[in-house]
């Protein structure tokens, strides 16, 4: 293992830009987004639980009272449930078993290795959440909505601080060559040094980003709905809703594992602030803001809607993991299946790593891939909207996400375009002149 800063390593991402565009992407935007990001964790919360969802309420008087009285500090029944819940996703990624994945090849030429035992993984730890709550007694099923706040703020200093643990290690003892610093420490520390840190053998991107991010996103939208259930009963629908559609997506993504490793977080963004302290403390206070605000906020759909709202979100699930697993499925069987029942249109594409070996691969050019370069966020985006329109139209915040997501898939896409055609020339090239469009064919 190296002791000096590696230099920065090669990377599929391309851009070319002025200096002062330069400055504000790498200094300004990091900087801002790691001051803004934190507290507006916390005041969303703040705003769905004690203001009623108002996020203008926090302006007023009233506002301002609920932040000095309710500001959440960090807690020992936070660490001790944030401790437990990650040794229980350690023991069961490194105990469960499962088969060894190897992961697409790196711009230095590594070749990341995962273990594929998330569905196992998902059942036992939602087995383990009812049981012990619900069978066993241990705790109460509301647990991580009772402890919220608290949870929220631990969760967010705790891996603000893991992030400079995570840059200097990038620097003194990075465990692969794809790793190096810019020598700006804000842009170094928001985007992460390594693009695949490992901690006694244990790959931090599955760990964090699957295991303990998105299985804890599932486990806390049940808590969320189990709330509402002490308190008022029953689940409402439009939590049923809610809450039924998040949990298949995130059932989904496990069944899906594999596909994951070959997604940009995983492909492309280091591991620093944005997606370390992203999944850790965005994903929780944000992508479950929708549910966190119906707790307090019940609605009844009637049946057409709810059945409706539900078929709606199912089928973008469904097509969205059609599309993810279209793309896979031809590269894994080489091109030798059909796509919507047609041989698949292929180009047969070559890049280059920066060992100086060239590799081929496939781009797909017919099914989703052929209507849009990133069609599949069209569905994501629909799911989005199927799980938030049951909170009515009385306040913006539980339409946060969606209007979140919109911002980020536009952005990703442009950013997955830049890093293909770096990586894949004129090959990307004749895909753009086929596909013209990014995601919306006609609009974008
Ligand atoms: P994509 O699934 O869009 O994968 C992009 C990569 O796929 C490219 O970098 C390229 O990688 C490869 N690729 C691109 N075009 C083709 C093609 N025509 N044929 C074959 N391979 C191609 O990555 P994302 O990470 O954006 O999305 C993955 C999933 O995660 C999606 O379902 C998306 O909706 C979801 N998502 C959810 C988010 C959320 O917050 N809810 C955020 C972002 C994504 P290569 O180098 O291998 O060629």
């Amino acid at each position: 293992m190296s002791t000096r800063a590696p230099s920065p390593a090669p990377t599929w991402s391309g851009r070319r830009q002025s200096r002062a565009a330069e400055v504000f992407r790498t200094t300004v935007v990091p900087l801002l987004l790691v001051i803004v990001t934190p507290p507006a964790v916390v005041l969303f919360w703040i705003a769905c639980t004690y203001l009623d969802g108002s996020l203008l309420r926090l302006l007023t008087a009233e506002g301002l009272a609920a932040l000095v009285d309710h500001f959440p500090r960090p807690s020992l029944a936070a660490i001790e449930i944030i401790v437990a819940f990650a040794v229980f996703e350690l023991g069961l990624l490194k105990l469960l078993p499962g088969k060894t994945y190897d992961g697409p090849v790196t711009p230095t030429g590594n070749q990341p290795r995962y273990k594929l035992n998330g569905i196992l993984a998902w059942v036992v730890s939602h087995g383990a959440f009812l049981g012990a709550s619900y069978g066993l007694g241990w705790f109460s099923p509301a647990i991580v909505f009772d402890h919220f706040g608290e949870l929220l703020i631990t969760l967010s200093a705790s891996c603000f601080l893991f992030c400079w643990f995570l840059y200097f290690k990038g620097i003194h003892a990075p465990s692969t060559t794809d790793a190096g610093a810019s020598g700006n420490v804000v842009m170094d520390y928001f985007w992460g040094v390594e693009l695949h840190p490992t901690l006694f053998g244990v790959n931090l991107k599955q760990l964090f980003n699957c295991r303990i991010s998105m299985m804890g996103w599932s486990l806390t939208v049940i808590s969320f709905a189990a709330r509402q259930r002490l308190d008022i009963g029953h689940v409402s629908t439009s939590m049923l809703v809610c809450s039924v559609l998040l949990v298949a997506y995130l059932f989904k993504f496990f069944y899906w594992e594999s596909g994951y490793f070959t997604s940009l977080d995983i492909m492309h963004d280091r591991f620093g602030y944005y997606i370390c302290w992203g999944v850790i403390s965005w994903v929780p206070g944000v992508y479950s803001i929708t549910a966190q605000y119906l707790v307090k906020h019940p609605r009844e759909l009637g049946t057409p809607l709810t059945i409706g709202l539900l078929a709606l979100g199912f089928g973008a699930i469904w097509i969205n993991y059609a599309a993810d697993a279209q793309r896979q499925r031809v590269r894994a069987t080489g091109g030798q299946t059909t796509v919507w029942g047609k041989p698949p249109e292929l180009i047969h594409a070559e890049y280059t790593t920066a060992d100086g070996k060239t590799h081929k691969s496939l781009l797909l050019v017919s099914g989703y891939w052929g209507i849009a370069r990133h069609f599949h966020y069209v569905p994501e985006l629909t799911l989005a909207l199927a799980w938030s329109l049951p909170a009515g139209f009385s306040h913006f915040l539980p339409y946060f996400y969606l209007m979140f997501l919109t911002i980020l898939l536009t952005d990703r896409a442009g950013r997955d375009d830049q890093r293909c055609r770096t990586k894949y020339g004129p090959f990307w090239e004749e895909y753009c002149k086929k596909v013209p469009y990014k995601i919306v064919p006609g609009v974008y």
